[in-house]
Formats: structure tokens, sequence, C-alpha cells
């Protein structure tokens, strides 16, 4: 949480309560009761950390955006018209270590996942995300740090409905051993995961979460990312992971967790595959209605399920809908578990 200051910058405040009484007066700022609103931030803020593959320092601001501008990335570092990135499933080109974002110019933003994830648990539809290098700083390894400085800036409704994604088709993507789904649902968005690592100290485990901000920040923002220590040293030799540390991420050595700290959640590694899935479907552009399911699926994985999934008009609709339409079935669940059995026989 290194760096966090509180970059107060009320000006589109005060352009954006302009701009809704004048469509109130044109009698667009009449949204039905119930009817969710779209999003963003009161004020900008800013937050600086290292980025976990080149290691460099940057300096992350997140600044209210009007209706209808979704989620834009913007490299303050390049100077002329191509630094803007917008969100979307086609704008992934890489999702092997982290997701890396592009734009046609071939400007990049990498490690967007853990922000997305945190816009998506808090239903932010339209920010500016300005960073000044080609990666989003890493913090601590989770979603926390992000949530945290959305709860500084403050959330607001706007003046035009959201829209939602709703599944309408079973879509999955099989690759071997990895398999990700996405089925109907009547409401919200639910996640679920399963891993099977041969270290001991991650053996396999499994969770569920309903999508609803509470659940998300009490059960899965602040599970971190991990790696294994073989990786580590196989990362470093690439050139990668040069920002990583014990202060970033959760490093195994088979049955050892090398951070002196310990877990964060006893499933806190399947808990960060949510969050890595939960940041990875919010790249469709808009929030699922849907039933996730994961089986050590990665990124890249999660991308191609998006991407098949928006491929064909007959598997979804876009369209406005209700507050309740995005809220958890009942007031939604979390489980995790871990199959400490076939840990001890393996041991
Ligand atoms: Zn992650």
């Amino acid at each position: 949480m290194d760096g966090l200051n509180y970059d107060i910058d009320t000006s589109f405040e005060d352009r954006s309560s302009s701009r809704s009484s004048s469509r109130a007066k044109a009698g667009l700022g009449v949204i039905a009761s119930g009817i969710a609103r779209q999003h963003t931030l009161k004020t900008a803020i800013s937050c600086t950390g290292v980025g976990v593959h080149r290691g460099r320092e940057a300096t992350l601001t997140l600044r209210p955006a009007p209706v209808d501008t979704g989620i834009v990335f913007n490299r303050t570092d390049i100077l002329d018209d191509n630094a803007a990135i917008r969100v979307s499933a086609q704008a992934v080109i890489d999702g092997r270590l982290c997701t890396t974002i592009a734009n046609e110019a071939g400007a990049t933003v990498s490690t967007v996942e853990h922000l997305m994830a945190a816009f998506a648990a808090q239903g932010i539809d339209n920010v500016i995300v300005d960073v000044n290098g080609p990666e989003v700083p890493i913090m601590d390894g989770s979603a926390a740090p992000f949530v945290f400085l959305i709860d500084c800036a403050g959330v607001v409704d706007q003046a035009l409905p959201r829209k939602a994604i709703r599944v309408r088709k079973a879509v999955t993507v099989v690759e071997g051993p990895v398999l990700a789904s996405l089925m109907p649902a009547e409401r919200g968005l639910s996640v679920d995961f399963e891993i099977d690592f041969a270290a001991r100290a991650i053996g396999r485990q499994g969770c569920h979460v309903d999508l609803t901000p509470d659940l998300f920040r009490a059960h899965i923002a602040r599970a971190r990312t991990f790696g294994l220590r073989s990786d580590v040293d196989m990362m470093r030799a690439a050139g990668l992971g040069l920002g990583g540390s014990l202060e970033n991420a959760v490093v195994v050595d088979d049955d050892l967790i090398l951070n002196d700290e310990g877990l964060r959640y006893e499933e806190e590694f399947v808990r960060h595959k949510a969050l890595d899935a939960i940041g990875d479907l919010y790249m469709a552009g808009a929030p699922i209605i849907g039933r996730y399911h994961g089986v050590r699926s990665s990124h890249a994985h999660n991308n191609k399920l998006v991407r098949a999934l928006l491929a064909d008009p007959a598997n979804y609709s876009l369209e406005t809908v209700d507050e309740t339409d995005l809220a958890a079935p009942g007031q939604g669940r979390f489980d995790g578990w871990r199959d400490t059995d076939r840990i001890a026989a393996t041991a």
C-alpha cells in the first residue's frame, strides 16, 4: 500500500453535475427506479508502486469519466495520439503471465487484471486509468489496494442506465485438463474455480463466490498472486518478474510457503484465481450475468471464453438491467474448500 496519496480533483464533479442537469432538462436523466445506473468515481485518486515484470516504479491515477466512456487506460508517457487503450475482449493480446492490452497503434499496458477485478466488483463502468509506463503497479499482489483507492475516491451514479451481457447459451473452452465455461443464470455473476497443484502447500482447492461488492471485499480482494519457487527462478532468468518479491506474491516451494507472514486466507491460491477470472470476465466491456466455472483456467483461457461468448449473438444479449438482475441470488454466498485428504495421502 506504499505511495497512496489523495490527489483530489473535483473539476470533473462540477462538469458531471452540469451535464446531468442538462440531461434532466432534456428528459434524458429520467431513469425508472430500480434500473441500474452507470457508475464512475467521484474524484481522481493516485498511487505509486512497482510493475511486477520490469520492476520499474509507475504512478497510477484513476479519473472520473463521462457516461459510455467504458474503462480506458491512458499511457501518459506516450505523447502522441496513440496513448489511449480502451478495454475490450479484443484488446487483450497476451494472457500468459498477466493480462496485457493493446490499441491498434501498438501501445500496451500489462497487469491490468487485479485493477479490472476491483472495477468489476465495485461496479465501475466509466473510468480513465492514467499510467506513466507499460505496467500497472502490482501493489501487494491482490486487488485490495485498488478497492481501497475506489473507496477513497467514492463512487457516483451517472445519468444513463447500465447495460449487462446476459449469457443466453452455455459457452465452454476445453484444452487438455483446463476448462472454462459460462452458463446462463437468472441474476448476477457467480464464479466457481478449482485448481490442482503438485506443490503440497497448494494441492487441490476450490471456491464459489457470488460477485457482490461485500463478498468480494471480504473473501476475494486480499488474495495475492502466487508462484512456485521454480517458476520464479525461470522468470528471473528470462528477465521477467524483476519487480516480484515476497512483498507482492506468495511463493511456494512444495509444502513450504516462503512468506514469513504465511497466508491471508485458508484457500488464498484459488481465491486469487477467482479474482483473476472476475477481472478477465470484465474485459468483456460490461458486467456478465451468468455462472462461470474454471478448472485450472488461465488469463488466456478466460479471454478465449469471453471472445467465444461474444463471437455469436445467439450466445448473449446486451440489455439494460435492474439492480436486482446484477445482485446475487439471496444474500449471495462464498464457500471455499481444500482437499486435505488428498494432500495427506500424497505426503
Ligand atoms: Zn492475478
